[in-house]
């Protein structure tokens, strides 16, 4: 046991989840900024206590710059679980594209690919270790102020294995529930690619691709696979691109490990390299 004020000073609370509490914190040793994300295990189900600890196993598995650093866990008295992590200093993805909708203002297509690329090059990354993300949102997408992208909240990420793979539960947010998953067959690497269609989708056009006033009516939407073009100022490899992640079809949506080669990368690769 250990306690979070005798190593680290909470400076401000910065997320609130349905069981954890985000809080951005000094580490007393350093000075370095991390955040603290803070679980209550005793309030959960012995499968959502399962879940957290796998978080914490998956955080711990992955070592890459665009994936959220892990540094350590602890539990405290009151058994609350501890995760300390790296803190990206810009937010996340969601919040950014609240101000830019406030602004009426459309993101600079370079700015969209060096984001998408490092995306993608995160997810590339743990799809590789066989681990689905499963909750790919612009809010779990965090940024630092030099646009660097930093993939984190793996709360409901997966590890396949031969036996328990390809887990048919339906989780997520409605907006970025892919067709497969409506249709309630498994989950797989390339729901996360819908997923990540989905994000692309948002920066482009700062709108949700498929949205419905309900859950019946958004759900038609996903099914139908119909959305709104993008904005004409984007060029057309971009739109490709999204095309090519929102097919209905899963086996046909490429892999990150395609992605990273599309010719419509090279200029976000040039910049962020
Ligand atoms: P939840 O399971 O509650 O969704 P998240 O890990 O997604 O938990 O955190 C919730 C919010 O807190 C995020 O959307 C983000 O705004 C903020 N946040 C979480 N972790 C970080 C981090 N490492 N750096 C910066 N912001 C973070
Ligand atoms: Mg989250």
């Amino acid at each position: 046991w250990d306690r979070l004020e005798n190593r680290f000073e909470a400076i401000e609370t910065i997320g609130k989840g349905s069981f954890g509490t985000c809080i951005l914190c000094r580490r007393r040793t350093t000075g370095e900024q991390v955040v603290v994300k803070q679980i209550d295990v005793d309030a959960m189900t012995q499968e959502e206590k399962e879940d957290a600890m796998k978080e914490v196993h998956i955080l711990s598995m992955l070592d890459h710059p665009n994936i959220v650093a892990y540094y350590e866990s602890f539990l405290d008295e009151k058994g609350l679980l501890h995760i300390v992590m790296e803190y990206a200093d810009g937010g996340d993805l969601f919040q950014r594209i609240q101000i830019q909708e406030q602004t009426a203002s459309f993101f600079p297509e370079k700015l969209i690919m060096e984001w998408f690329y490092q995306i993608v090059r995160a997810l590339d990354h743990i799809h590789r270790k066989n681990i689905l993300h499963r909750d790919l949102k612009t809010q779990n997408i965090f940024l630092t102020k030099d646009n660097r992208v930093k993939l984190g909240d793996f709360g409901i990420a997966r590890i396949l294995n031969s036996t328990q793979d390809l887990a048919k539960t339906v989780i997520g947010t409605p907006y970025y529930l892919s067709p497969e998953i409506v249709e309630d067959k498994p989950y797989h690497r390339k729901s996360d690619v819908w997923s990540l269609g989905c994000v692309l989708y948002e920066m482009a056009t700062l709108k949700h691709a498929f949205d419905g006033q309900n859950l019946p009516a958004l759900i038609m939407k996903i099914v139908r696979g119909k959305y709104p073009p993008i904005p004409s100022i984007y060029s057309t490899e971009l739109r490709k691109l999204v095309d090519a992640m929102l097919q209905k079809d899963p086996m046909r949506r490429p892999s990150t490990t395609q992605i990273l080669r599309y010719e419509a990368f090279l200029s976000g690769k040039r910049s962020y390299a």
